[in-house]
């Protein structure tokens, strides 16, 4: 007899990442639907990983990531939040911050524990609960610009709460936290045993002037965090799958012993590279500038549209309203543009467990100008 498996995930399909590019590689629509860029990455970055193979680093390096890698994130951590980080104990590389998330989520959560999930969550999140026993409180943001109701969060805790998930900028809506959000936080958390985890891997991508507020800023949230981070969101290159945590050292432990016997250590030649390429700061203080030109670049564009845009303030994200066009649910008209007009985008209403549905699509504006032209130009005929 073949052996059939008793799924962990019963109700959990393929990610819609990977649905809506092999969609569009098919039907030869252009990809605004995972995130991810279209232009070239740095050519110096390449050659720094060339060379460090050449030079022969191609063997497992530590477990917890190169430490010289882990010192030059400890001092853009202090430089840019001012806090300081032990690069010994409180940061692990890791293959992706999506890794990372999954990491801290099986070190903190045991069966039966609460985690607070804001909706719409980045598609992951809810499964890498569920598969550690955890329990999902979902909390919707609110409509249209996708803020927190932190009055309603009071009400969710419960003796049960573990954890408060939160991501900034966010994914897929491009809202970010504010201070007022932080004042809020901190009220709720003080005195409690609730952990945070802060997905912030699009801490550069953040737009009109505002501050990323990370964890890290805070001392009394960050005694209870577990920071995650991309590299391929900073470097153009996530195909390299290379992220790091930061967390304080007794919870950066417990994240080390899952992370150990998983992936145990991760690319060697790319963690030399990039511990001489972090060292040019403007490389990663310039993306937030740069990625608002391509988000007001597409914004613009797609005037000529009949698509709304909903306010994107940070990440690789705009959405946009079909109502006044419409009536199907998200994913059908998801799946018909993409045939039919050629350009492919996220229905939000993946990142819903329920599925909630406010006819509204995720575009990457990562992209080159000549993409995005064209883009509009075939939803113009919408
Ligand atoms: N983070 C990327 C996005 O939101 C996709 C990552 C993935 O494909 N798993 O589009």
């Amino acid at each position: 007899m073949i052996p059939s498996i008793k799924s962990k995930l019963p109700e959990v399909g393929t990610t819609i990442f990977t649905v809506m590019s092999v969609l569009a590689a098919e039907h030869k629509a252009i990809n605004l639907g995972q995130g991810f860029p279209d232009y070239p990455m740095n050519e110096e970055l390449i050659a720094l990983v060339n060379k460090a193979m050449k030079d022969g680093y191609n063997q497992y390096t530590h477990m917890c990531g190169l430490p010289a890698l882990r010192e030059r994130i400890a001092e853009k951590i202090e430089g840019l939040y001012t806090t300081k980080i032990n690069p010994d104990t409180e940061i692990t590389i890791t293959p992706g911050g999506t890794y990372a998330i999954y990491t801290a989520l099986t070190a903190i959560l045991n069966p039966g524990d609460e985690a607070i999930v804001f909706e719409p969550a980045y598609d992951s999140y809810i499964p890498n609960i569920e598969i550690n026993g955890g329990v999902p409180v979902l909390i919707p943001l609110v409509y249209p610009d996708y803020k927190i109701d932190w009055d309603l969060v009071k009400k969710k805790i419960s003796p049960k709460t573990k954890l408060i998930m939160l991501n900034t900028p966010h994914n897929p809506t491009g809202a970010v936290l504010s201070v007022d959000d932080i004042k809020q936080l901190q009220s709720i958390v003080k005195d409690t045993g609730i952990f945070i985890l802060g997905d912030e891997v699009y801490e550069h991508l953040i737009f009109d002037g505002m501050k990323h507020e990370s964890m890290l800023r805070y001392p009394d949230l960050y005694e209870r965090s577990f920071v995650c981070f991309s590299f391929g969101k900073v470097y153009d290159c996530t195909g390299w799958k290379m992220g790091y945590c930061v967390a304080p050292a007794a919870l950066m432990k417990e994240f080390r012993k899952v992370h150990q016997f998983n992936c145990f250590s991760c690319n060697t030649p790319v963690q030399y590279a990039l511990t001489d390429f972090l060292k040019q700061k403007e490389n990663y203080l310039q993306l937030g500038g740069f990625l608002q030109k391509k988000r007001d670049y597409f914004l613009n564009l797609m005037q000529q549209t009949r698509l709304k845009p909903l306010p994107s303030h940070g990440s690789y994200f705009q959405l946009y309203s079909y109502a006044g066009i419409s009536e199907e649910n998200e994913k059908d008209f998801a799946i018909r543009v993409t045939k039919e007009y050629g350009v492919a985008a996220i229905p939000t209403s993946v990142f819903y467990k329920n599925g909630e549905d406010n006819k509204v699509l995720r575009f990457c504006f990562s992209k080159n100008e000549a993409t995005l032209e064209e883009a509009a130009n075939r939803l113009m005929k919408l």
